[in-house]
């Protein structure tokens, strides 16, 4: 597969959330996912399930030479390195050590079962439209054409803080 630019959102709410966002992003770039630019660090409100405790969020602009489906097993199966607990006894949408989502595949749009590009919720949450516009502000939504930023408009009453760089 030719080579693809494709962004992926990092999260975490669980244990050392900067060291399990750095470590995520260490393992993808020693797979041969070139991490081409980096968001800043986001710290967000949960959506969803709201008792639990707040995440760090950033978004990675990569390249890679990976099938989207070669790319989500990589994805799912770092996820799965770094500890994130997927047994029966953890909380759908609850809290995770990392959490690690294809948002773009260049501009190719997926409807499998278990992928699906765009990601579907991409454009209701700031905390991915806010660290995305940050490095890519030129982008469109590869289905609506809408300007990523002009949807960040829609979603600015969502808490998010962005961290300082240390
Ligand atoms: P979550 O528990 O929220 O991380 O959801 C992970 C599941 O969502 C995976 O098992 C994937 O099969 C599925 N999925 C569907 N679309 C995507 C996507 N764009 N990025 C990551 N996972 C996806």
């Amino acid at each position: 597969m030719s080579e693809r630019t494709v962004y992926i959102a990092l999260g975490s709410n669980l244990g050392d959330r900067r060291g399990n966002i750095e470590n995520a992003l260490a393992a993808l770039a020693a797979e041969q996912v070139e991490i081409v630019q980096r968001s800043s660090l986001y710290e967000t409100a949960p959506r969803d399930v709201l008792d639990q405790p707040w995440f760090l969020n950033m978004v990675a602009e990569c390249r890679t030479r990976d099938f989207p489906l070669q790319l989500l097993a990589r994805l799912l199966r770092i996820e799965r390195e770094l500890g994130r607990d997927r047994s029966g006894a953890s909380i759908p949408r609850g809290p995770r050590k990392i959490d690690l989502d294809i948002l773009l595949f260049g501009d190719a749009v997926i409807a499998m079962p278990r992928l699906i590009v765009p990601h579907p919720r991409m454009l209701e949450r700031r905390f991915v439209l806010e660290p995305l516009a940050e490095i890519a502000p030129d982008l469109r939504h590869p289905v609506s054409r809408e300007l990523l930023a002009s949807a960040l408009d829609k979603v600015r009453d969502q808490k998010i803080e962005k961290l300082a760089e240390d």
